[in-house]
């Protein structure tokens, strides 16, 4: 469920629509316009498929895979920066600020198909802190993108670093690839892991440690 402030972000871009087709309210983040258009060519690639896109179960199906793919993509709608700088605040705590486990729904720019997983992320302030749901926000606003890992991993990082100059920032992604799981290699259980590391995490190896300790992934 998207937060009111997202809402008043993405309204700039988009709108928001209550949707209650599937009997209870939520909210649908599309442009009209682009669902018509996605819902038509989805068509095309289900008529390819061999499917008979007149039965009763796929005929609102291209309009709703039109919205989703909308939802699944609106980062590109949100500006990471502007989030983390819209609640900056003078503070002199100069402890590691961390934040585990946030929930991360991104799709393989490969494949579009969903990785998922957690990221955590830390920073020891210098000066500004941010509130802690908007670090979670920048995580939504680059992992709803077409993405691969590694990417969406320092892109966090170089959005923390540049928006608040800390003392460092460390981020790692613990995530499943549908794309490895469903197709190929079908290796069901593997976890990719990603790190990304500035300032004190980089060059003090007790920081980056307690980090590591803190959020209790397995890296070397
Ligand atoms: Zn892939």
């Amino acid at each position: 469920m998207a937060t009111k402030k997202q809402n008043e972000d993405i309204t700039k871009n988009g709108d928001i629509i209550e949707d209650e087709e599937f009997g209870y309210s939520k909210i649908e983040i599309f442009h009209p316009k682009d669902t018509k258009k996605l819902a038509y060519h989805y068509k095309e690639i289900l008529k390819i498929l061999g499917e008979n896109t007149d039965r009763e179960g796929l005929e609102k199906t291209p309009l709703r895979v039109g919205k989703a793919i909308q939802f699944l993509t609106h980062g590109y709608n949100l500006n990471p920066m502007d989030i983390i700088t819209s609640a900056k605040f003078k503070e002199e705590y100069k402890q590691m600020v961390l934040v585990k486990d946030i929930e991360l729904y991104s799709l393989c720019e490969h494949h579009m198909i969903p990785f998922y997983g957690k990221a955590h992320v830390g920073y020891i302030p210098n000066k500004h802190i941010t509130g802690l749901s908007k670090i979670a926000r920048v995580v939504d606003a680059f992992s709803r993108r077409l993405q691969v890992q590694e990417r969406l991993t320092t892109q966090i990082r170089d959005c923390i670093q540049e928006a608040l100059e800390p003392m460092g920032v460390a981020v790692v992604i613990e995530a499943h690839h549908m794309c490895m799981q469903m197709r190929g290699i079908q290796k069901q259980n593997s976890v990719t892991t990603t790190s990304a590391f500035t300032g004190a995490f980089l060059n003090q190896n007790q920081t980056r440690e307690e980090f590591i300790h803190l959020i209790g992934a397995k890296l070397h």
